[in-house]
C-alpha cells in the first residue's frame, strides 16, 4: 500500500509498505477520502513526519472478531485513539480520553495509524457507520469541517435569534459559519484572507470584518444587536481578546482554534463583572454523530465547504496548495 510522508521542508511524497493487519476488536479500513487538516504546519517547517492525518473515511475490509463493523461498512474514521472505557469514553467524550492505546503498543507497528495512506488500522467503536444515502466525501464533513463547531454550538446552545462572532475562517471556521447559518443565527466573522472572507459570505455570513483593520472591535460594539455568543476557529490570542471584549454581558464563547500562546483573561471584569461563558472545545459527543449527519443531508450549499481535491498520489501539490491559504477544506481521494 502507499502512505504519505514529509521528508524536508516543503516535500511530501509517497512509500510505499506493507497493509497492517487488524487484531482483536479493530478493523482494517480502505481510506477513501482523507480531508488534509493542520499538517501542511509540519510540511512547512520541514518536520519530518511518517504517520500522517487524523481525518478518514473508508470501507471497512477486514475485522480481527465479529463486532462493531462487518466489512463492506462505510464509516467515518473518528479522530485519535481512545481506551474505550474510562468515564469520558463511556460518556462519548473519547476526544479527551488520557488512557488512548497507541496502534505501536498495540498492533506492534505504528503503520496503521496514519489517514494519509490507502489503509489504516482503528478500534471498530470509533468507527461511526455512514448511511446509504450519504457520500463519502459528505461524511467527511462530519470530521474538522462541521464537527468542531458542531460540538461547540451543541454546548453553547447556540439558538436561531441570535447573533454569532466567528473569528478564523480556515476550513473549520467556514465550517463554523455553515453550521451557525443551519440554525438560523445572524452570522459574523472576522478574517483577512479574501478568498475566505468571500466562501463565508457565499455561505450566508451577514458580514467580515477585517482583524488589521483598527475601526473593527468599535464597529462590532456599535452592531444595532449584540452579540450574543462567538467561537474563535483562528487559534490567535487577539482574537480571543477581540471576541471576549465583544460578546454582551453574559455572552458564550467557545474557543475551537488550537493554541501554542498564552492568552490573558481578566477575571473580574470579563467573568465575574460581564458574566461571559467561556469553554474550550475539540470534538462532538460520539452519540451526536446521526444528528450531524442530519445537518449534513440538508446543508444545500455544502459543496462550498470543500475546495479541492487531489489523488493521494498528488500529496505534494495538495500541500502546496493547502499552504497558499486560498481554500476551503482540501481532500485526498484514493480512488
Ligand atoms: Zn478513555
Ligand atoms: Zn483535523
Amino acid at each position: 500500500m502507499l502512505r504519505a510522508v514529509i521528508t524536508g521542508a516543503r516535500e511530501a511524497k509517497l512509500v510505499e509498505t506493507t497493509v497492517p493487519s487488524p487484531k482483536e476488536h479493530w478493523a482494517l479500513v480502505r481510506v477513501t477520502v482523507a480531508p488534509m487538516c493542520t499538517e501542511y504546519k509540519q510540511w512547512l517547517a520541514g518536520t519530518p513526519g511518517e504517520y500522517l492525518g487524523h481525518e478518514a473515511v473508508g470501507e471497512v475490509v477486514e475485522t480481527a472478531q465479529p463486532g462493531r463493523v462487518r466489512v463492506g461498512d462505510r464509516v467515518v474514521v473518528q479522530p485519535l485513539y481512545a481506551c474505550g472505557s474510562c468515564p469520558v469514553c463511556v460518556q462519548g467524550e473519547h476526544i479527551h480520553c488520557e488512557e488512548g492505546p497507541t496502534p505501536a503498543a498495540f498492533t506492534g507497528s505504528r503503520e496503521g495509524s496514519a489517514t494519509m495512506a490507502e489503509y489504516l488500522l482503528k478500534p471498530d467503536w470509533l468507527l461511526s457507520r455512514i448511511p446509504p444515502d450519504v457520500s463519502d466525501e459528505d461524511a467527511a464533513l462530519a470530521l474538522c469541517t462541521l464537527g468542531p463547531s458542531f460540538g461547540a454550538f451543541q454546548r453553547i446552545e447556540l439558538r436561531a435569534h441570535e447573533t454569532v462572532l466567528i473569528t478564523g475562517l480556515g476550513p473549520v471556521g467556514l465550517g463554523a459559519v455553515a453550521n451557525a447559518v443551519f440554525r438560523g443565527a445572524r452570522v459574523l466573522a472576522v478574517e483577512s484572507n479574501p478568498f475566505r472572507a468571500e466562501r463565508a459570505r457565499e455561505l450566508g455570513a451577514e458580514q467580515v470584518f477585517d482583524p488589521s483593520d483598527p475601526e473593527t472591535p468599535a464597529r462590532l460594539r456599535a452592531l444595532n444587536s449584540p452579540i450574543d455568543c462567538a467561537v474563535d476557529c483562528s487559534g490567535s490570542p487577539a482574537a480571543h481578546r477581540l471576541l471576549i471584549d465583544s460578546v454582551r454581558r453574559k455572552g458564550r464563547i467557545a474557543f475551537v482554534g488550537e493554541c501554542s500562546q498564552d492568552t490573558v483573561i481578566r477575571i473580574s471584569p470579563d467573568l465575574i463583572r460581564k458574566g461571559l461563558t467561556l469553554i474550550g472545545s475539540w470534538h462532538y459527543n460520539l452519540a451526536e454523530f446521526p444528528r450531524l449527519l442530519q445537518v449534513i443531508r440538508r446543508l444545500s450549499n455544502r459543496e462550498l465547504l470543500v475546495s479541492h481535491r487531489f489523488p493521494l498520489a498528488e500529496i505534494q501539490t495538495a500541500f502546496e496548495t493547502l499552504a497558499g491559504q486560498e481554500t476551503a477544506k482540501v481532500l485526498l481521494t484514493t480512488r
